[in-house]
C-alpha cells in the first residue's frame, strides 16, 4: 500500500514567460502556492510516513531561501535577466526554461525534491502549482504533466502535451 501526504507551502515571487505573446511577457508577480505530495510505504511507530514538520522545515526552508521574494526568470531571457539585476540587491532565480507553472512544479518535483527527501524513506510523488486561486500546474512521478483550471466544484483539465 502507497500512504501519501502534502505539505502546502505558500511564497510570492515575480517572473515573466520570455516569448510570451500576450501580457506574460511583462514583470509581474504571483502569490503562489505549491503542493508537495509526498509518498512511503511503511509507518514509523507513531503511524507516520514522515513528520509534517520535517516536510514543512525542509520545503519552506528551500523555498524561503530560492524563491520567496525573488525573481523566477528563463536562463534565455538575457534582457530581463539584466533589468533585474540591476535592481540591488536582488534576488533573482535562473530556471533552464521558461517559468510557468508547468515548468515550476516539474522544476520542483524532479530537481529539488529528491535532495531535499534523501534518507528520509519517502518520495516526492506530485507537486502542484497555484498561480492563482483559480489555475494550477501538476507534475507527477508518473511523467504526467497538465494545467488544470479548477473552480470550487469542478475541475477542467486539458493536457499541455508533455
Ligand atoms: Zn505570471
Amino acid at each position: 500500500m502507497t500512504l501519501t501526504i502534502m505539505r502546502r507551502i505558500t511564497f510570492c515571487a515575480g517572473h515573466r514567460l520570455h516569448r510570451h505573446e500576450g501580457k506574460c511577457q511583462y514583470f509581474h508577480g504571483h502569490n503562489y502556492v505549491a503542493e508537495f505530495y509526498v509518498s512511503g510505504e511503511e509507518t514509523d511507530a507513531v503511524g507516520r510516513v514522515i513528520d509534517f514538520a520535517v516536510l514543512k522545515n525542509r520545503f519552506k526552508g528551500w523555498i524561503d531561501e530560492h524563491w520567496d521574494h525573488g525573481f523566477l526568470l528563463s536562463q534565455e531571457d538575457e534582457n530581463g535577466i539584466a533589468a533585474a539585476r540591476l535592481v540591488q540587491p536582488s534576488r533573482v532565480y535562473l530556471l533552464p526554461f521558461n517559468p510557468t507553472a508547468e515548468n515550476m512544479a516539474r522544476y520542483l518535483l524532479e530537481r529539488v525534491c529528491p535532495p531535499l527527501l534523501a534518507g528520509t524513506g519517502v518520495r516526492a510523488t506530485k507537486v502542484v502549482i497555484w498561480e492563482t486561486p483559480d489555475a494550477c500546474a501538476e507534475a507527477s512521478v508518473d511523467g504526467s504533466s497538465r494545467m488544470v483550471a479548477c473552480g470550487p466544484e469542478s475541475c477542467t483539465i486539458s493536457n499541455n502535451g508533455s
